[in-house]
């Protein structure tokens, strides 16, 4: 059976990129794998650094996974620093990880052009990430495009862990989908919890069409042609209309009438629609915050014994068994 992991940072608001760049896939995963999901605290220190936030946002998080279907009897499910074997893995490949591929990573360059502070931990961010992946040996890891590059970096570590201290870790692949590869926010940048530019999935009715509202468009006249591939509001109704209603829709772009208040109404209508159901079971779940915390614990447990075993075996491999 494939093993298969992601995560997902509490670093803010889940989004509807995050959910059709990796937790849609997870959960389509979940019936036939072997299913590891974790909520990345030690990662979202990077942005969050305060401790309610911290801690409230990593019981949403979890909460968010749940409501959307995500059944811990079928998957391992904790948080990141639950299993602090991680961090340990994160120094031993930090010594055979080079400057010059860290340097190299978009992610962190674009954080710090949002004035994110450049950290060392922001900086350090793949390192850490290719100790969440290798520490369980997983086959696929499903991810945004965003993540690509860090996908890379966690195989170009491992190859070179491999090479410098024996054959340890296998090298897994990414997972992207290229429909919903790069989500773009508002402003036709990738959504992203961090630049305030998201369309949030648990949001209330009413925020929610607030935020629909705000996608940008040009100003193009309704009754004028207009061109649907480099229109963010087209890009988000193809997740979400049914093929034939996202045809005419197509239709009205390239022949004019595409009127984008209307387009945006009915927008708002889908994602609603789509979700609410999933925002009741999660006002359920928040409302009894010790269960969840069972499950992540129970979660982290079976996580741990899986994560102990490679890290015994790197420790190994190093020569710390003196
Ligand atoms: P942050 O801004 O704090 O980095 P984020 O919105 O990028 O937050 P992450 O927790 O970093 O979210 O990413 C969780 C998963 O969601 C990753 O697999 C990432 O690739 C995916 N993802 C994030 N944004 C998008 C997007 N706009 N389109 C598709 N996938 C996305
Ligand atoms: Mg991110």
């Amino acid at each position: 059976m494939q093993r298969i992991l992601s995560g997902i940072q509490p670093s803010g608001q889940l989004h509807i990129g995050n959910y059709f760049g990796m937790m849609e896939p997870m959960l389509r995963h979940m019936a036939s794998s072997e299913l590891y999901v974790f909520i990345a605290n030690l990662h979202a220190m990077t942005s969050v650094q305060d401790k309610e936030r911290l801690a409230q946002g990593t019981l949403e998080a979890a909460a968010n996974f749940l409501a959307l279907g995500l059944d811990p009897e079928r998957c391992i499910f904790w948080v990141q620093s639950d299993v602090p074997e991680v961090c340990e893995l994160a120094w031993l490949l930090s010594v055979v990880t080079p400057m010059g591929l860290l340097e190299r990573c978009h992610s962190y360059k674009d954080k710090v052009a949002k004035k994110i502070p450049a950290s060392h931990g922001l900086f350090a961010y793949p390192v850490l990430m290719a100790a969440d992946i290798l520490l369980y040996q997983p086959h696929l890891v499903p991810v945004g495009r965003d993540q690509k590059q860090h996908i890379e970096v966690a195989r170009d570590i491992a190859g070179s862990f491999n090479s410098t201290f024996g054959e340890t870790f296998m090298l897994p692949d990414g997972e992207i989908n290229a429909s919903t590869a790069i989500v773009p926010g508002l402003d036709g940048q990738k959504m992203s919890k961090s630049y305030d530019n998201t369309i949030p999935i648990f949001a209330d009715e009413k925020t929610l069409r607030k935020r629909v509202m705000l996608i940008q468009t040009d100003a193009t006249p309704v009754a004028e042609p207009k061109n649907p591939d480099t229109c963010n509001l087209y890009a988000l109704l193809k997740l979400f209309a049914a093929p034939e209603r996202l045809q005419e829709i197509h239709d009205l772009y390239m022949h004019g009438g595409a009127a984008y208040g209307y387009l945006k109404q009915e927008l708002f209508e889908l994602i609603n629609a789509r979700f609410a159901p999933a925002r009741e079971r999660k006002k359920e779940l928040l409302a009894n915050p010790e269960h969840i915390r069972d499950l992540l614990r129970q979660g982290a447990e079976k996580a741990r014994e899986k994560g102990a075993r490679t890290l015994a075996l790197a420790r190994e491999r190093v020569g710390q068994g003196y």
